[in-house]
């Protein structure tokens, strides 16, 4: 508990707004758009029709892509208010610029449908809040990034009748904006956002809504947040008999970590808002990481170097470094550049991806966990409720331990059955990506919980790839109940005592007659390998299917998803079996191989696997995000590069402008030797990888 804060005052805002400035249209013609910015307040009519001048049509779907490119992210303070909606596509333009919104004098933005899609990234509210925005009003706002908005303070609303009473200066009643939200909710609105919300809470000055649910039948993830429920903040008291779907409260976190994207923004909260002297709370309980943007300098466009952005991305792993010295908090950093196999320096890498060093170090089956990357329920493969959080989020739970929660309805994954052996979970996610449950959106904000005979075979790396890809499903998190394999986990990883590790597991399973919303049973023995389509993870489709043949230029072998000791076990099996034919790397084809940490990497030495990838014409690189977050080698360059890839998502423009295919880190290894994406075969079951590789 951070004492300064108990004494803090801290009020609610007052009944009623007002929002003194300007309303900016955010229209699909450039034209309208650019008025504005050049001082004319155009008419807008609702009753008009769509297209006139008196109504303008409005873009939907703007995306936080749109509102902060990616690159603009490298900002993290109040210079963000100088950059929103510089992607904002009107037509063929981009007619905002630099600065046009902020000198506009606007406080209220209005669009149409689905504002704020895509990423959770907090940067596109807080730019835009720093640009003067103090409303968003849109047909309907996506979830998180409402929800952004509410912690950071920002009004947001559908009702499109707040326009004119905006433009008259009208005094609006806060009930307005608080009328249908849930209790905790409205309380962060009448306290102007999470922070002063929780300074509240903390004084014991509002009243968390209580959670009596009776006992009941109960899965493994409502299980860990009824064990975790805050009951009293202040008091310390945790832990509730029992939670069903749609109970609203705080959870106690066992770990919070972050990366480089987001811990600057939340350590300049954390400064700003609590102090610059103050304790974070716990600090051996957070962690940060050093992952996404340790090679951005080997790919970055030449016009965003020229404007300076390398210096500007690099002040983000500067501040992540002193904020963690100055808080006693672990970071896993940068590595120093290194000596290749050839003598030659290599790139700096990172000691890990964030999700890797987790699940390899820390994760404990019944932990809570949560950090600032939607990837982060790849720690459900030991049995933790793992999710993803923004930057607000992440900076109260510096503050308070816990995060704001409303339980989610669970659905069930049954994979039954013997998988073939050249099957692994990533053909088994793909497989579930394409189910209609997931690709029409109903699985979205659901816990997605695996099971059956061919999930329980899985190592914990490969249960991982399935848990990891709960962020593909659109999930809130992925869980797998721990089990023999867990125990067996923690004790050779860890160095646990079996009995400690079992200890942990005791309890944790999903309880008969626990209520899921949708059952799917897929059966292992029946699926082939599998490929999804450029453009989105849910194009899936066996490699056998493939209407014709498809050549590579690129093979990428790494991430979090497939950058595991046993991903690399199996590169290492096709590329040797490769080797022994007299085999390499397709002429044309650049294959690079990247582990999600120093540990993985290390495995791979003691192996002499790295020996094997330089035999077949592999770059064996230092682990990072690289490739995956188009910041490494590996990216496409043109829109005519073709990659085979063994990451979790293939979104447009996710890791170039090329044609990204998805596979199983079999498929990509085979697809290299190949120069095609092709299927691998194993070659019988009593195929001795060691004997092969002491041959090469
Ligand atoms: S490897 Fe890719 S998916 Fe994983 S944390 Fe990094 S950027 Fe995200």
């Amino acid at each position: 508990m951070i004492q300064s804060l108990l004494s803090r005052p801290v009020q609610k805002v007052p009944d009623s707004v007002r929002f003194a400035g300007r309303v900016l249209f955010l229209a699909e013609d450039p034209d309208v758009v650019r008025r504005q910015l050049d001082g004319e307040d155009i008419p807008f009519d609702p009753s008009a029709p769509v297209g006139s001048s008196a109504h303008p049509a409005l873009r939907d779907n703007i995306s936080t892509d749109e509102i902060t490119p990616a690159y603009i992210c490298y900002y993290f303070d109040e210079t963000l208010g100088d950059f929103p909606y510089l992607g904002l596509k009107c037509g063929e333009e981009f007619p905002i610029v630099r600065g046009s919104v902020r000198k506009g004098n606007f406080v209220a933005s209005v669009s149409g449908k689905r504002r704020g899609k895509g990423s959770s990234r907090e940067q596109s509210p807080y730019a835009e809040m720093m640009a003067g925005i103090r409303l968003v009003i849109a047909e309907n706002i996506e979830r998180i990034y409402r929800e952004n908005c509410q912690n950071l303070g920002v009004f947001t609303s559908t009702d499109f009748d707040l326009i004119d009473r905006v433009r008259r200066g009208e005094e609006i009643p806060l009930s307005e904006f608080t009328a249908h939200e849930g209790g905790i909710t409205r309380g962060i609105i009448e306290y102007g956002g999470l922070f002063n919300y929780n300074v509240a809470r903390l004084q014991g000055k509002v009243e968390v809504p209580t959670v009596a649910t009776p006992p009941r039948p109960m899965t493994i993830a409502e299980k860990i947040f009824a064990r975790h429920w805050v009951v009293d903040a202040a008091a310390g008291e945790i832990g509730i008999p029992a939670v069903k779907p749609g109970d609203q409260g705080f959870v106690l976190t066992d770990i919070r970590f972050s990366h480089e994207y987001v811990t600057p923004m939340s350590a300049i909260f954390f400064e700003q808002l609590v102090g610059p002297d103050e304790p974070v709370n716990d600090p051996s309980s957070v962690f940060f990481f050093r992952d996404h943007l340790t090679f951005l300098d080997q790919v970055m466009r030449p016009e965003h170097r020229e404007m300076g952005l390398l210096d500007v991305a690099n002040q983000l792993e500067a501040k992540q470094r002193t904020f963690a010295e100055a808080k006693g908090i672990r970071l896993y950093g940068q590595l120093d550049k290194r000596l290749n196999l050839h003598g030659a320096i290599t790139a700096a890498g990172s000691e890990a991806i964030c999700h890797s060093k987790i699940l390899e170090a820390h994760a404990l089956p019944g932990q809570i966990i949560i950090g600032s990357d939607s990837h982060t329920p790849h720690a459900g493969a030991v049995g933790c409720v793992a999710f993803g959080v923004g930057t607000t989020a992440i900076f109260n739970s510096w503050i308070t331990r816990d995060v704001r929660v409303e339980v989610p309805k669970s659905f069930k994954v049954v994979v039954r059955g013997e998988k073939p052996a050249n099957i692994t979970a990533k053909d088994f996610m793909l497989e579930i990506l394409r189910h209609p449950y997931i690709r029409n959106g109903e699985a979205i904000g659901q816990i997605i919980e695996y099971a059956g005979e061919a999930v329980s075979a899985l190592s914990v790396d490969e249960r991982a790839t399935m848990t990891n890809m709960a962020a593909e499903v659109g999930a809130f998190t992925g869980i797998i109940a721990p089990d023999q394999k867990t125990v067996d986990y923690l004790v050779r990883q860890r160095g646990m005592s079996e009995s400690d590790a079992r200890e942990l597991c005791a309890g944790l399973y999903s309880d008969e007659g626990a209520e899921y919303v949708k059952v799917i049973e897929i059966d292992a023995a029946s699926l082939r390998p599998m490929i999804a389509l450029p453009g989105d993870p849910g194009n899936g489709m066996y490699v056998d299917e493939l209407p014709g043949e498809v050549t590579i230029d690129i093979a990428y072998a790494g991430s979090c998803t497939a950058g595991k000791k046993e991903d690399m076990d199996m590169y290492a099996r096709v590329f040797s079996e490769a080797l022994s034919r007299g085999e390499k790397v397709a002429p044309g084809v650049r294959c690079f191989i990247q582990c999600g940490s120093r540990e993985v990497f290390q495995y791979c030495q003691e192996r002499g696997y790295d020996g094997v990838f330089d035999a077949v014409g592999a770059t064996f690189i230092e682990p990072s995000c690289g490739a995956c977050i188009n910041a490494g080698p590996g990216v496409s360059r043109t829109r005519d590069d073709v990659t085979i890839s063994a990451i979790n998502r293939n979104f447009p423009g996710r890791s170039g402008p090329g044609q990204l295919y998805l596979a199983s880190p079999y498929t990509v290894a085979a697809s290299a030797i190949a120069g095609r994406i092709v299927e691998w075969h194993a070659e019988g079951e009593t195929h001795d990888v060691a004997s092969e590789l002491a041959n090469v």
